[in-house]
């Protein structure tokens, strides 16, 4: 696992030595397993390969908010070409993801992995690797200008050329290759303000070849929700077939926490229809009965679980913000009947179980974007 994610990355790789004596590591992503899974599998797959994989992996950080030592990535990947298009369907697809879980706006800050090796040659050092000078700048975002400059002299390049670096960064332009991809991202549908190219981006692991992205959404100010881009040698370099590939790892704990703060996840308890109450012991399978066939018909429902007063279960249906409730007496069974009872208005209606059925249908939300 060691000496494929560059010099930063590695120190975050969680490493120990196992009851057997043994080294062993805990995944830090899921791209150097999957190039691992392919060098395995080359024969058995076509040409063009793409999968995606969610599973939680490690890292050895400090934790603090949107920082976590154990998270989970949901990853997208295309195996197998080399054309720009394939950089455009993860851009599409990641964006197609944003919008179906309701963000009102979705950003890409692009940059060019090559593009910036070959800006920052020039100024890497004997002691100092263009690698190292990436790694550096990837902390722009978290420790601002000043302190990358001082990062960059404490690795023993010269304050003027430090400087010259960070201007020479600033005033890029996009590369023909980053324009063409960018207007096929636009083609599968991703709206072109979305795309910022953004010559700064460096992305801290050293196996990207080609285009890096990180996505955010404005509103949530903690960190990237997502980031990936073209790797086209690590599969080779793991003694897997010479495959291009290209992908996205997206930080599910993070887009949760975006998605919590921007209002886009309604509370647990207002996705529950219903409350059917209990009245007492006799009429209790009859109330299970109803609970039973509303959750049939697909009306999320909720039994109050247990014996309690009429009042203090209607009071619990009020605080949870639970729109009907279903009243089961021995008068209603009798009649073979229920009262559904409308919180907001307070009415109440004898209706048999068919009824209440396609009332409450009516109201069952329409389910999410799958
Ligand atoms: P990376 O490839 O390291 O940029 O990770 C991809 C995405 O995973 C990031 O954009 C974050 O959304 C998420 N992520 C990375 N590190 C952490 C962490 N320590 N805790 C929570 N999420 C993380």
């Amino acid at each position: 696992m060691l000496g494929k994610y560059g010099h930063e990355a590695d120190k975050l790789v969680y490493t120990f030595t196992d009851r057997g004596d043994r080294q062993v590591g805990l995944r830090y992503d899921q791209t150097v397993p999957l190039a691992r899974v392919l060098s395995q599998h080359q024969h058995q797959l076509l040409p063009h390969f793409r999968r995606y994989q969610i599973q939680n992996v490690f890292r050895a950080d400090k934790p603090q908010k949107g920082r976590f030592r154990e998270f989970t990535q949901c990853d997208l990947d295309i195996i197998g070409s080399s054309h720009p298009v394939a950089d455009a369907e993860i851009l599409a697809a990641t964006f197609t993801a944003f919008k179906a879980l309701k963000f009102p706006q979705t950003v890409f800050h692009l940059n060019d992995r090559q593009g910036l090796i070959d800006t920052l040659s020039p100024f890497a050092t004997a002691g100092t690797d263009v690698f190292s000078i990436i790694q550096t700048l990837d902390k722009l975002d978290k420790l601002g200008q000043e302190r990358v400059l001082a990062e960059l002299t404490g690795k023993g390049i010269q304050p003027e050329a430090a400087s010259a670096l960070l201007s020479t960064i600033n005033g890029l332009r996009p590369s023909d290759a980053l324009n063409h991809l960018i207007s096929l991202a636009v083609s599968l549908g991703v709206p072109a303000e979305s795309l910022i190219f953004t010559p700064t981006l460096a992305r801290g692991l050293d196996y990207y070849t080609g285009m890096i992205f990180e996505v955010s959404v404005p509103g949530y100010e903690t960190g990237a929700l997502g980031g990936g881009g073209r790797y086209d040698r690590l599969i080779g370099e793991l003694g897997g077939p010479d495959l291009p590939a290209v992908g996205v790892g997206l930080g599910f704990d993070r887009i949760l926490e975006a998605a919590e703060q921007l209002n886009l996840i309604p509370g647990t308890s207002d996705s529950v229809l219903v409350l059917v109450t209990l009245f007492d012991s006799t009429t209790t399978p009859q109330s299970l009965e109803t609970a039973k066939s509303l959750r049939q018909a697909g009306i999320p429902t909720e039994v109050f679980p247990n014996l309690d007063t009429l009042s203090k279960q209607l009071a619990f249906a009020s605080k949870k913000h639970i729109p009907f409730v279903i009243i089961i007496g021995e008068e209603e069974l009798g009649a073979n009947q229920l009262t559904l009872k409308t919180m907001a208005t307070g009415e109440q209606e004898h209706l048999s179980l068919s009824q209440a059925l396609s009332k409450l249908s009516k109201r069952v939300p329409a389910a999410p974007v799958q």
